[in-house]
């Protein structure tokens, strides 16, 4: 006797409801960042706890890291690196992502308008949380998809790497340029204190 396609249709369906959302990401060979869209094949993974990005792309970016971390030369624009990772996986409104998201801009702003040295971006990050009073939310650009970690993981040498650090902390400082007047309120007052020559 040949089975009745009809009735496994109901079957199906029940099936499907079943699969949870993480099952399904497993079924799929890519997934897309939600912020920075970089499609890497499924490789499920730890994310971090407020920054939001696909697992694939945060173990990139721990890659990244790794790479500054065990090579001095490598390790010259790391203030660049974590300003511009941070700034391009915002995450949701939170106490958290908004201290994040003004600390790091207001970093890269000291950088790039103020002359800033990489040197002491650390210090600025530290004394702008002192203005946490005046944060906001900072709604984050609709697109900042046009570098990613990835292109800078594939540098080969450490000047090639600066190179790709800078622009890509350029292009994300300038993506957020809606914002830039308002970081600015936090560090003029205080930066010319600071020594930018080191
Ligand atoms: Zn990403």
């Amino acid at each position: 006797m040949s089975p009745n396609v009809a009735t496994y249709k109901p079957i199906r369906f029940t099936l499907l409801a079943l699969i949870l959302p993480s099952e399904l990401d497993m079924m799929n060979k890519t997934r897309r960042c939600p912020w920075c869209l970089l499609e890497s094949e499924t490789n499920p993974g730890p994310t971090h706890a407020y920054l939001e990005s696909s697992p694939e792309c945060w173990r990139l970016y721990g890659e990244l890291l790794a790479k500054e971390y065990e090579d001095p030369r490598y390790m010259k624009v790391h203030a660049l690196t974590v300003d511009s990772y941070a700034l391009q996986h915002p995450g949701k409104e939170s106490v958290r992502t908004i201290s994040s998201a003004n600390t790091h801009l207001a970093s890269l702003y000291a950088y790039f308008e103020l002359g800033i040295s990489l040197g002491n971006l650390v210090r600025i990050k530290k004394r702008v949380v002192a203005f946490k009073h005046a944060f906001e939310w900072l709604v984050p650009p609709a697109d900042m998809s046009k570098i990613t970690v990835l292109d800078v993981l594939e540098c080969k040498t450490p000047e090639e790497h600066a190179k790709s650090v800078e622009e890509w902390a350029c292009y994300i400082f300038q993506s957020w340029k809606l914002h830039h007047k308002k970081v600015a309120s936090y560090i003029e007052g205080f930066h010319s204190n600071l020594d930018v020559s080191t």
